[in-house]
């Protein structure tokens, strides 16, 4: 069965998506071959390098924040948000901390990595737009600094902290029957657990990645495409399907 039978043949079907349904969004990924850990080391982006050297971090975030100052959504996102409104894909579990499913029009998104269009204060949580942090880094406030004297941090899960959101996730994954893997590299614990659990569950594992994965053997459909070519190529599919059904 293609992509198309299969969505249609399920009941649950989830989407875990990764930094490789964003780079036709000009984000770049982590891994691929333009990836950002190519360049720079993970470590920037610890909580404990925040704590150690806020400025530093600052330096280095400072230019990610930039760079997703002015991005939208690509025809991949537009697509996983019509086949949730299909009821085809329940959930879009991300590890992206982008925000463009929601602006493409997702509403079930768990965001297991957070948020970079959130911010908030160290000391006494108070809450930051992107608009107003990037405007402090912008008049050279390196570390940004709430009006308590607070340090500014974003709202993403760094390296070294837990994602409490899993718990959540595994949930929803142990109710699937599918799950579309779209642009990750699945290495990234514990987030790559949720295929996982719904292939052990019996459930489809349906990759799209333009590298291979650690999964790809356990997988009932590899598609080593762009993921902003297929996705919409399988909408189109399944209305012609539903259509002459
Ligand atoms: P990753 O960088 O490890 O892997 C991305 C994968 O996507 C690569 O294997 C690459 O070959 C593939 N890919 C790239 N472009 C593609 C396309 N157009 N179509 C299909 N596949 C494509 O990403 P990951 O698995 O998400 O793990 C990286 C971590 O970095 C995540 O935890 C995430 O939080 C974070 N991150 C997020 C963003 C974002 O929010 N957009 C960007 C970079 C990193
Ligand atoms: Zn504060």
């Amino acid at each position: 069965m293609d992509l198309a039978e299969l969505l249609l043949t399920s009941t649950h079907g989830i989407a875990f998506t990764g930094a490789g349904i964003s780079t036709a969004s000009g984000i770049p990924d982590f891994r691929g071959p333009q990836g950002l850990w190519k360049k720079y080391p993970q470590e920037l982006s610890s909580a404990s390098y925040l704590r150690r050297d806020p400025k530093g971090f600052w330096e280095f975030y400072a230019f990610r924040l930039k760079a997703m100052d002015s991005v939208a959504p690509n025809p991949a996102h537009y697509a996983l948000a019509e086949l949730e409104r299909m009821g085809l894909i329940k959930y879009v579990i991300t590890q992206n901390i982008d925000g463009l499913h929601q602006d493409a029009g997702s509403r079930n998104v768990i965001e297991l990595h957070g948020t970079s269009r959130r911010f908030y204060c160290e000391d006494c949580g108070m809450n930051f737009e992107r608009k107003e942090v990037l405007g402090k880094v912008q008049d050279g406030e390196l570390p940004p600094r709430c009006r308590c004297g607070g340090v500014i941090r974003p709202g993403v899960v760094l390296f070294d902290e837990p994602v409490h959101l899993i718990h959540e996730a595994l949930r929803i994954a142990q109710e699937s029957d599918l799950v579309l893997v779209v642009g990750s590299s699945l290495t990234v614990y514990p987030a790559n657990l949720i295929p996982q659990v719904v292939k052990q569950n019996g459930g489809v594992l349906v990759i799209i990645n333009m590298e291979e994965t650690p999964l790809d053997e356990f997988a009932d459909l590899v598609i080593r495409e762009r993921a902003e070519e297929v996705l919409p190529r399988t909408v189109k599919k399944i209305k012609e399907l539903v259509g002459n059904g």
